[in-house]
């Protein structure tokens, strides 16, 4: 299995606008970070995790030529609002399918009502085949792909985490229960929340990702979501082995 993170960069994106700091004004690539997604590749399957704010840019960047679905972790702007972005596949393949918890439909049919309640016609729409999640309900997007939504807390609201087959990808999370601890076992790879050192309300930092990854035990860990407080080269010594900062563009091979 392939996994490339199309973006890692928390909800300003990095460089944030109007900064100057020491990582804002890195010439390092990997300081340079758009908004979370990753992209899954197995046995001839495409499937993405959100359709971040810079979905276009980074559909173009990646050369995305196809996708056979798209599973939503929540509904934050910067996780959701590249969906109208869809539409070029959706004109090349037809209906692409839309995996989200109920909390998280609730909102997408909100925030992108013209799409459910068309009032005109003409220009195209974006074009969805919803579904909906349960946690530990696995499906199989085909026969050699295995997801598992896995409910994880972000701040207070329950957001979306997937396991697919031995990779799985937790973003946007304060804390992890028990029932989503105990199906994280045996990963090879876990991408997972991360946004700076310092404590915060909806993210995990730092000292509390490394708390999950030594109960985890992924063979590797990729941290993502990260803020400008973190500067890829400087910051890297600071990891376990192990554990690494993810960046833009990184691919990562998984065993199954
Ligand atoms: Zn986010
Ligand atoms: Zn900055
Ligand atoms: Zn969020």
């Amino acid at each position: 299995m392939k996994l490339t993170f199309l973006g890692t960069g928390t909800s300003t994106g990095v460089p944030s606008i109007a900064c100057d700091c020491e990582t804002c004004t890195s010439d390092d690539p990997r300081d340079k970070r758009l908004r979370v997604s990753v992209i899954i590749e197995h046995a001839g399957s495409s499937v993405l995790i959100d359709t971040s704010s810079d979905f276009r840019q980074q559909a173009l960047r990646y050369g995305l030529k196809r996708l056979d679905a798209v599973l939503v972790t929540h509904c934050h702007a910067d996780h959701i609002f590249g969906l109208d972005d869809i539409r070029p596949l959706n004109f090349r393949y037809g209906a692409l399918g839309l995996y989200a918890n109920e909390r998280a439909w609730v909102d997408i049919r909100r925030i992108f009502k013209y799409i459910f309640e068309p009032s005109h016609f003409g220009g195209g729409l974006p074009q969805v085949i919803p579904h909906t999640v349960e946690p530990n309900a696995a499906f199989c997007l085909s026969p050699e792909l295995l997801i598992t939504p896995l409910e994880v807390i972000h701040g207070r609201l329950p957001v979306m985490a997937y396991r697919c087959n031995d990779f799985a990808y937790a973003t946007d999370l304060s804390e992890i229960p028990p029932a989503s601890m105990e199906r994280m076992r045996g990963l090879d790879v876990l991408a997972l929340d991360c946004l700076r050192f310092a404590e915060h309300p909806t993210h995990l930092w730092l000292d509390k990702a490394l708390e999950y990854v030594e109960k985890i035990k992924p063979k590797r860990t990729f941290l993502t979501h990260i803020a400008h407080d973190v500067k890829h080269a400087r910051d890297s010594a600071k990891l376990p082995a192990g554990v690494e900062w993810a960046y833009d563009g990184l691919e990562v091979m998984s065993d199954e």
